[in-house]
């Protein structure tokens, strides 16, 4: 059953206009709308499938590729990609917190992966994640327990000095309730690292439907550095940084070129990824993927 949203998610408002039909070239095969807010122009997938109904959209052998020949090396790539870009995010933390140590929680740590060079390098680690399977990996790789659901947790209120969200904001139906709960959970002076694909870049625009980072019916929301502020500010969170995820645009420059003509070509999907990366450049609120540095705006904060 698809779920109908009546009202935007960011503003409230009731009139969306259509933005984009794009095919689930993932799992199902089968299209979604994409519309766009008429006062907010806040875009995102609707009708979707309810919270009960999205797990069966992340249940395939396909979810990296069609090809089952080429998944292999395709999933290669993407594990070499990820490495490099996993030490890459521990950087941005330590930087962007100014902490060479602390604790963070990821939320939608999937297999562990980053929350282990975090726990590598001395970081008090948690980690919540849905999906039973990768929960289970990442409890076997850091061998602590990784709730299933932070509405059903003993956290600490204030407790983080950092929480992020690896690509995984776009994917959460309680979307309001989870970003509140998140502000509760994090340091008045703690830092919220969100990462999301970028629907106003270059890239997008470029691939159209066929650009891989809509994922329908996956990624619920598609957000742009003018939309996520909206909905921030709604619970009383700032941006205070922009940031690049360059090495995010190489694997969706790869995949967007395959759902558009058929064929994997590593060769073009690198230059397509450089191209995205320096059209970006240009413009830092651009990239591909933008990971937003944000912190709570203390004066709004409830007094206690
Ligand atoms: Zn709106």
């Amino acid at each position: 059953m698809l779920e109908n949203l009546t009202n935007c998610p960011v503003c409230e408002h009731d009139y969306f206009s259509p933005f984009l039909v794009c095919k689930d070239y993932t799992v199902s095969e089968k299209e979604f709308q994409i519309v766009a807010c008429q006062n907010c122009d806040f875009k995102f997938t609707n009708p979707r499938p309810s919270a009960e109904e999205i797990g069966k959209y992340y249940h395939s052998d396909n979810y990296i590729s069609h090809s089952n020949t080429k998944k292999g090396i395709l999933a290669q790539i993407y594990q070499k990609v990820r490495k490099i870009s996993l030490q890459a995010k521990l950087k941005h933390i330590q930087k962007e917190s100014q902490l060479e140590k602390g604790s963070i929680l990821d939320y939608g740590c999937g297999t562990g992966n980053f929350l282990k060079i975090c726990q590598e390098n001395n970081w008090e680690v948690t980690g919540i994640e849905p999906e039973e399977i990768a929960r289970k990996q990442a409890e076997d790789l850091l061998k602590i327990n990784i709730k299933e659901n932070i509405f059903e947790t003993e956290l600490k209120t204030k407790s983080f000095d950092v929480i992020t969200l690896w690509h995984v904001l776009e994917h959460i139906h309680l979307l309001d309730e989870t970003i509140e709960k998140l502000r509760e959970l994090l340091k008045p002076n703690g830092i919220l690292l969100i990462a999301v694909p970028n629907c106003a870049s270059a890239d997008a625009k470029k691939w159209k439907e066929y650009w891989a980072a809509y994922d329908v019916p996956r990624h619920l929301y598609h957000f742009t550095p003018q939309t996520l502020p909206l909905l921030l500010k709604k619970h009383s969170i700032k941006i205070d940084k922009y940031m690049a995820m360059p090495y995010d645009s190489y694997y969706i420059s790869l995949l967007s070129r395959k759902y558009k003509t058929g064929k994997l070509n590593f060769l073009n999907g690198f230059f397509d990824g450089l191209q995205s990366n320096q059209w970006a450049k240009k413009n830092s609120l651009n990239f591909s993927s933008v990971l937003y540095v944000c912190s709570c705006n203390i004066a709004n904060f409830p007094k206690v």
